[in-house]
């Protein structure tokens, strides 16, 4: 969704994983450090996660608008991303958050498969490979991600409802919340989001 959106709107796209992987291949030191947190079990705190996404920002053109992907999390990343915006000069328009019932969310993840090379997703269901097996972008080999197992993403719910619930109650508060239904097919999804897009644009 994201990606179509970028492709149809000329949008900056920030995806806090996306950041860490490019930063990971083109910094040693960074790896170093990164690979030390993995090692005693931990992950990178929101601090640096924030350093991060600003530094990748400020050398970024956002003049068309961006999307951020994945991020805010918690509310605590929330407070950060203001402090982020505030930096930039910059405001946020709308917070979207697409809503889903668990056991479809299930079924879905279950299908999914992800390019080993270039990390695209495909799933069975919707957005399937042209040949079996094999990314159409780049010819990498298609694994299943080892987080799609049902019972991963079912405990990946309850920390949903605790950590990222609260994070949904603060952009209504706000009065930043859209809420979209993606129970549909991809594409019919996307027409709600785009024409959403099309309302916040002419506010
Ligand atoms: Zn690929």
């Amino acid at each position: 969704m994201a990606k179509k959106l970028v492709s149809d709107y000329g949008l900056a796209h920030f995806s806090t994983g996306d950041i860490i992987r490019e930063k990971l291949a083109n910094d040693p030191e960074f790896k170093a450090e990164f690979d030390a947190l993995i090692k005693a079990g931990k992950l990178l705190d929101d601090e640096r996660t924030k350093q991060l996404l600003l530094e990748k920002m400020q050398a970024t053109d956002i003049s068309k608008g961006f999307i951020l992907d994945g991020y805010p999390r918690t509310v605590n990343q929330a407070h950060d991303l203001e402090e982020i915006l505030k930096e930039l000069g910059l405001k946020l328009n709308a917070a979207i958050y697409f809503s889903l019932p668990e056991q479809v969310a299930v079924d879905r993840l279950t299908r999914r498969l992800q390019c080993s090379k270039c990390g695209k997703i495909y799933n069975l269901a919707s957005v399937k490979p042209k040949v079996s097996g094999i990314c159409d972008d780049c010819g990498g080999k298609l694994i299943t991600r080892a987080d799609d197992e049902a019972e991963t993403i079912r405990t990946r719910f309850r920390e949903y409802e605790e950590k990222t619930r609260p994070v949904v109650d603060y952009y209504k508060g706000l009065g930043l919340l859209y809420e979209i239904d993606v129970d549909d097919t991809v594409e019919e999804n996307y027409k709600k989001l785009k024409s959403l897009v099309e309302t916040l644009k002419k506010e």
